[in-house]
């Protein structure tokens, strides 16, 4: 079996670490990246510290609106599904790369298999949601992360077949924990100690691109009553600059601004955190298989059972809401969510049961 995969930016690189490798014990696989995220950082980083195989293919199509830089993945990509002949193209998440690559594989009559199927966070203004719900309705093989993606995925009548395989960030994450553990020198790094400060992440269109969101979001982290570390996203880091509001980021002594950090320094950090605040998909869903208790900065999540399961509090960018999330005390409970870290597995047996 010949897949092809395509990827294009930060999770979507760690998503394929739990799936790549074990794909080639067995078949060809091409793996294509968008460029999407094109910063080493964001990018070739995590194929040397995962050891993802490195891309087959570079299609270097970056910046410039979703829909100009997903009429440009599409245009480089039709050629290349041609070329390439697959027999089924394999896509992650919910970026422009996943939509054109379902795009363009779907079009040719290509079988799309779509790993993250039937999460929703029910916002259309999201480009993700969109993208998200595009995918699913154009693949053949929905591979879910959660029984909420596969109930999802029922209520919109999806054509495809559905298969509940857990996650595979899950795989990742419980493979680098010990790993990760051992990195004490990244604490001591940033002169942090165990369970004493916040890790935060964020970078979502809602919350950087509108200038009065951006004040909203720095409000919130210049609220923060414990010292917190922020590895900023260049999007994030761009849109600050921009507006003027660096500097206030840079002078509050209790915020230590990073550069984007690679997986195991951000894991090691992420382990140890007392909280996590975020506006990532992913970084709610790590925090939660940490045990770390997170405060998510967007009015909606997808990942709704964190929330149910008490582990995670939507505040949107409202400062008291997260003082009041960052007071609150973890439940006791802590039940397995998202599987069992062998989602990759099930993932490449899902290929071969669509192919056989
Ligand atoms: N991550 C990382 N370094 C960082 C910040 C995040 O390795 O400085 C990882 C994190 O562990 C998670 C992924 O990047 O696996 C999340 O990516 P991101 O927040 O960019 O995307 P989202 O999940 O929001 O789509």
């Amino acid at each position: 079996m010949r897949v092809l995969t395509v990827i294009g930016n930060r999770p979507q690189f760690i998503k394929a670490a739990a799936v790549s490798r074990r794909l080639r014990e067995a078949h060809d696989e091409v793996l294509v990246h968008t460029g999407q995220h094109h910063d080493d950082e964001l990018a070739r980083v995590f194929v040397e510290e995962l050891e993802i195989p490195p891309p087959e293919r570079e299609l270097e199509i970056h910046s410039g609106t979703n829909t100009s830089q997903t009429q440009r993945m599409l245009a480089a990509l039709e050629p290349l599904l041609d070329e390439e002949q697959p027999d089924v193209v394999l896509v992650y998440g919910d970026t422009n790369s996943t939509l054109a690559g379902g795009l363009v594989a779907a079009q040719a009559g290509v079988p799309v298999a779509h790993v993250e199927a039937g999460m929703r966070s029910f916002d259309r203004s999201m480009p993700e949601e969109l993208n998200r719900v595009l995918t699913d309705h154009l693949s053949d093989v929905l591979l879910c992360s959660s029984q909420t993606a596969v109930d999802n995925l029922a209520a919109e009548r999806i054509a495809g077949r559905v298969e509940l395989v857990g996650d595979v960030m899950v795989d990742v994450a419980r493979l680098a924990a010990p790993r990760a553990r051992e990195r004490t020198e990244t604490l001591e790094r940033f002169g942090v100690t165990p369970g004493s400060y916040a890790l935060v992440t964020a970078h979502r269109a809602g919350n950087v691109d509108d200038p009065e969101r951006l004040r909203a979001l720095v409000d919130v982290l210049l609220a923060l009553p414990l010292p917190s570390v922020l590895p900023l996203h260049p999007r994030t880091r761009a849109r600050l600059e921009t507006a003027g509001l660096l500097g206030a980021l840079e002078a509050q002594p209790d915020l230590q601004l990073a550069p984007p950090l690679g997986y195991l320094d951000f894991t090691a950090l992420l382990l140890n955190a007392r909280a996590v605040l975020t506006d990532s998909g992913g970084v709610q869903k790590e925090a939660y298989v940490a045990g770390v208790p997170c405060v998510t900065l967007r009015p909606s999540t997808e990942w709704v059972e964190t929330v149910e399961a008490g582990w995670n509090t939507l505040v949107d960018l409202d400062p008291a809401a997260a003082l009041a999330a960052l007071g609150r005390k973890p439940p006791g409970e802590h039940p397995e969510l998202y599987g069992d870290g062998r989602a990759g597995e099930r993932v490449v047996a899902a290929l071969n049961q669509r192919l056989e």
